[in-house]
């Protein structure tokens, strides 16, 4: 009780009205490739604001090498990648370092191995974000954000804990919560949920569905079928390094021979006809 009340309150993403806006992320033909092998061939993906879309696809399809090339783990081999309106990345060319500086704050990457530093608790991983990514802060109000962030993901009484002593689900909700330290407009999530033992899938993929429900733009990489069904606005089925299908939930539950494409999404998915 006495934490909580030190907690402060970010403030999260006013309802704007989106329309006439941009999207959050324009990908246009992006092209990657390691030695002669096309892992990503002319992907066009457009994620609105406010947007949550999955990705599903077989292992090897470039789901990951996808949401790590907008994050710049990953240089493209052409393409381009416009974020809110602007240009962020193009293929072939050195990145302007300013540019690429003010779109990396914009965006918030969640691994699917937590990433936490070992020797640091809860309370310091969260605290240490803003510094790490050039948006230092007043010391108390590092902190009192940090704790009002572990409350949300529910770990407020973990606050001093160390990553080895907590559970994977909760090392998981820590390093969204870190995450979230950044205020990021976007947040990549690359397969959260797959180094997780099966209890502790649904604490994880909670705390996904809250921030989609406040309206943060999501883009999540799994092999949680249910959760993309559910969570997601659209999902996008990749398939050799090309978008086999993108649509709705409804469309692809949907879908039958006539909708060739978004049947096999469906079939990959596993829902029955
Ligand atoms: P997915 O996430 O859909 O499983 P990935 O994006 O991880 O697929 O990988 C797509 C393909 O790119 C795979 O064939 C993988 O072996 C290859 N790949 C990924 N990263 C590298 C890398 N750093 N060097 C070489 N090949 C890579």
């Amino acid at each position: 009780a006495e934490l909580r009340k030190q907690a402060t309150a970010i403030p999260m993403r006013e309802n704007v009205d989106t329309k006439g806006l941009p999207p959050a992320l324009n990908l246009k033909k992006i092209r990657k490739q390691f030695g002669d092998h096309e892992v990503l061939k002319q992907i066009d993906m457009q994620i609105k604001i406010g947007e949550v879309v999955s990705i599903i696809g077989p292992s090897g399809s470039g789901k990951t090498t996808l949401i790590r090339t907008i994050n710049l783990l990953e240089s493209l081999n052409g393409g381009e990648v416009v974020l809110f309106g602007e240009d962020f990345i193009k293929g072939g060319q050195k990145p302007n370092s300013k540019t690429v500086r003010q779109g990396l704050q914009r965006i918030g990457m969640v691994f699917q191995s937590f990433n936490l530093f070992p020797h640091k608790t809860a309370l310091e991983n969260i605290m240490l974000a803003p510094r790490y990514h050039g948006k230092p802060q007043d010391k108390e109000v590092n902190r009192n954000q940090a704790l009002y962030l572990l409350d949300r993901v529910g770990l407020l009484a973990h606050a001093d804990k160390y990553p080895h002593q907590l559970s994977g689900g909760q090392q998981q909700r820590v390093a969204i919560a870190r995450t979230l330290a950044l205020s990021p407009d976007i947040i990549l999530f690359d397969e959260p949920t797959s180094a997780l033992d099966p209890e502790m899938v649904g604490e994880v993929l909670k705390v996904i569905q809250d921030l989609a429900k406040e309206g943060m733009t999501l883009v999540i990489v799994t092999h949680e079928m249910d959760f993309a069904l559910s969570v997601s606005d659209r999902v996008v089925m990749m398939e050799h390094g090309v978008v086999q299908a993108d649509a709705s939930p409804a469309e692809i539950t949907n879908a039958n021979s006539e909708t060739p494409d978004l049947l096999r999404a469906k079939q990959f998915m596993g829902i029955e006809s």
